[in-house]
């Protein structure tokens, strides 16, 4: 109980990608991308296994970006249409390729990935992709003309993924919606059904990750305006709890969040954000145990995955991997208070 993950993605090497930034360039080329792709996701289960995290990740060494690592592998999307939108509700803008025709998979887009993630541990593994919702809200559409049409068809291509990704051995597929705190009546009347198309029939485990965001200066300026309290859950969670999804990853380490909110989860994992992503401050572990007992207060063990709160692609290496080990760090200590006293001198 209390096994650790982390929301997806971790820092890349510097010689890989410009740290320290989103949609960061490669830099690299052909063959010796490829080849630091790979030795940069070995770095990164690495890390993981040292820090006593227990369902790791790829740390999303082998996409720019967690939108579009899925969507190239689309067809229906031109490329050489980009064009700049304001995204989240207009918290930031985004130079996006349009959809021109029906979206499908190519082939298999994560399958490789998978793959050597799959032969790099012998410790569950976790793959992530973006959510219909927020994959339409990071992309221009000049053919379907509504966003819930849009969000259907990308559901089905998400689903055929994901099919063949628990095919390949993928303990734990996440799909993340930070749009799901943006636009809530959409999440009512469309999201939901696009998210549970999307894991239909899945036989691994499944999660939604929802957010408010990386630590970026865009993304602190909209929390400011939130309120004492940050009450959007509210909504959405007894959606979810009524969904087909498996579990929610959600932020608690220094959010507003109300943790009771979790009750309205129903029965639902919970992947607790433990680890705060919008500061270099290394939490200690005494830290990261204080936010699992609290949710304790509200959920049982069995139910709880202490995660980060969100990505760690924008931070210093070192500073995630210091955070992925005062995350393990702190799981245990909430574990060792937990386990029977029985057999103790
Ligand atoms: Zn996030």
């Amino acid at each position: 109980m209390l096994k650790t993950t982390i929301a997806g993605s971790l820092p890349k090497p510097a010689w890989l990608a410009t740290p320290r930034t989103l949609w960061a360039p490669w830099r690299l080329e052909g063959a010796a991308l490829d080849e630091g792709r790979r030795d940069a996701v070995r770095l990164a289960v690495r890390d993981q296994e040292q820090a006593g995290i227990d369902i790791v990740t790829d740390g999303e060494q082998s996409r720019r970006h967690f939108v579009w690592g899925f969507v190239e592998g689309l067809e229906g999307i031109d490329w050489s249409r980009l064009v700049t939108i304001g995204i989240r509700a207009d918290r930031y803008k985004a130079e996006v390729p349009t959809v021109t025709g029906p979206v499908r998979r190519r082939g298999s887009i994560h399958g490789e990935e998978a793959r050597l993630l799959r032969a790099s541990t012998v410790r569950p593994i976790k793959v992530t992709m973006p959510g219909p919702m927020t994959i339409v809200d990071t992309i221009a559409d000049a053919h379907y003309g509504s966003r819930a049409a849009l969000g259907r068809a990308l559901a089905a291509c998400l689903n055929e993924e994901a099919r063949e990704l628990a095919a390949l051995g993928v303990d734990v597929i996440q799909l993340d919606e930070p749009a799901f705190n943006v636009y809530m009546d959409e999440v009512r009347d469309w999201g939901i059904e696009a998210l549970d198309a999307a894991v239909a029939g899945l036989a691994c485990r499944t999660a939604v990750h929802i957010c408010y965001g990386y630590g970026i200066k865009a993304n602190i300026d909209w929390k400011g305006t939130l309120g004492g309290e940050w009450r959007q859950y509210e909504q959405t969670f007894p959606l979810l709890a009524k969904s087909r999804i498996g579990g929610v990853s959600l932020e608690c380490a220094n959010s507003r969040v109300p943790i009771a909110l979790i009750e309205l989860l129903g029965d639902k994992d919970i992947l607790l954000g433990a680890v705060d992503v919008a500061t270099d401050a290394v939490e200690t572990p005494a830290e990261v145990a204080a936010v699992i007992r609290e949710a304790l207060r509200h959920a049982p063990a069995e139910r709880l995955y202490p995660c980060t709160n969100c990505g760690m692609v924008p931070l210093a290496r070192e500073v995630a991997s210091a955070k992925l080990r005062a995350l393990a760090a702190g799981a245990a200590l909430v574990r060792a208070e937990l386990a029977p006293a029985a057999g103790r001198p």
